[in-house]
């Protein structure tokens, strides 16, 4: 079996690998522009990050509380529950008191739908397979309509129209699909537009498949997520395995993680996965190795002195300090700002060009520096493409 699969491997024409190209990002999928109160979603707008409140909506000090929490973390639009009209009353209230668009999210009784719509929202989240029909449905697009609010169809896979479940079989991507391309047809033969879409299941394989399939046919921006993902800190890691891959093709435009409990965490956990999926970048990039026996440096102590130190700044900048030399050039050529431990001395690269040698105790100052120096030449944050003449990767330009 080795022999053979040896053969095979030295068979093969590689030569189609120069024709690949080399640069790993795809394109944004291409959608509609939706605006949402002051944001816009969709279309060249970054990815916008979301939540939703716990608190019991009525309870508008309790809401708007957690709602300023979640806008100090970086939350740039917020959904609260409206499943009684006692919850529709208090939209006015919170809405008054908040900075971020507010979206009243709907389940089950459009004629909730239809009340929260008599209230200062900015957008309507419905769950279509829920609200109780084909005609229901028109009237809360008619009223959002009226109104010139958007609305997110929010297909979830937990509750799907029966048929379609047993057209397919099981709560599956093609179901989810043509759920939503469904209701996309009824609001549009309304004359809607304002839609933003989302597929969401608790199961990643169908959530990446879902969001995949829905791309290959419709323009509406895509709201994005791994439902019900569960308790911290394995729903993060189960989010970031779902999501990566939509946004690694393009897809998404909006994007929660839902986190049980508190949900101010979800909101660094969605930025760090539109960080490293390079779709917005919003902080300096840190590169460093898991150390081993080979290491040169006591780099856990450097790493955590250089977070404290660049907290807060949002230069797109990636900076990489490694362990020892077994990859610590490489990575620092290829980073913006780099080390590369040596016996001793290190070297400090910047853009690829070796710029200084230091030694351990003055490496952190050094690289504060030269992060300040990067500063100071990109005042616009970064202007060159990710993909640079000379080769070298960069991070993108998002912000
Ligand atoms: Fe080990 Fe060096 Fe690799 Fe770090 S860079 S893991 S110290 S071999």
């Amino acid at each position: 079996m080795e022999r053979r699969l040896l053969m095979l491997s030295t068979a093969r024409d590689l030569s189609a690998l120069t024709r690949v190209s080399p640069h790993p990002a795809k394109p944004r999928h291409v959608t509609r522009e939706v605006v949402v109160g002051t944001v816009a979603i969709g279309g060249n707008n970054p990815i916008r990050v979301q939540s939703m409140t716990t608190t019991d909506t009525f309870d508008a000090a309790a809401t708007v509380a957690q709602i300023k929490r979640l806008e100090q973390a970086g939350c740039e639009l917020v959904r609260v529950t409206v499943p009684k009209p006692e919850d529709a009353s208090a939209l006015s209230e919170i809405r008054k008191q908040i900075g971020i668009p507010l979206i009243c999210d709907i389940h089950f009784d459009y004629k909730m739908a239809l009340m929260a719509l008599d209230h200062p929202v900015d957008k309507i989240r419905i769950n279509p397979g829920n609200i109780g029909g084909y005609d229901r449905f028109r009237q809360v697009i008619r009223k959002a309509k009226d109104r010139g609010l958007p609305m997110r169809i929010g297909v979830n896979a937990g509750s799907l129209e029966r048929e379609l479940v047993e057209k397919y079989g099981f709560p599956c991507p093609p179901a989810m699909v043509e759920s939503a391309i469904r209701y996309i047809e009824i609001a549009e033969s309304e004359g809607y537009h304002d839609m933003i879409v989302s597929l969401k299941s608790s199961d990643v394989p169908t959530v990446v498949e879902a969001y995949r399939l829905y791309a290959s046919y419709c323009d509406y921006p895509t709201h994005i997520g791994v439902t019900e993902a569960g308790k911290p800190p394995y729903a993060v890691t189960k989010s970031a395995a779902g999501l990566a891959p939509i946004l690694l093709d393009g897809i998404g435009d909006t994007i929660r993680i839902s986190l049980l409990g508190d949900p101010v965490p979800e909101i660094a956990a969605a930025f760090d996965i539109l960080q490293a999926t390079q779709r917005r970048v919003m902080k300096p990039e840190l590169i460093a190795c898991p150390t081993c026996g080979r290491l040169a440096i006591d780099l856990e102590k450097i790493i955590a002195e250089l977070e404290q130190r660049i907290g807060g700044r949002k230069t797109p900048v990636k900076v990489s300090v490694l362990g020892c030399v077994v990859n610590g050039p490489g990575e620092a050529r290829e980073a913006d700002i780099g080390i590369a431990p040596g016996n001793g001395t290190s070297v400090i690269f910047r853009n690829g060009e070796i710029v200084r040698h230091v030694v351990e105790a003055e490496m952190v100052d050094a690289l504060i520096e030269e992060i300040d120096l990067w500063e100071k030449m990109h005042p616009e944050g970064r202007k060159e493409p990710a993909h640079a003449s000379d080769g070298r990767k960069r991070l993108p330009v998002l912000v």
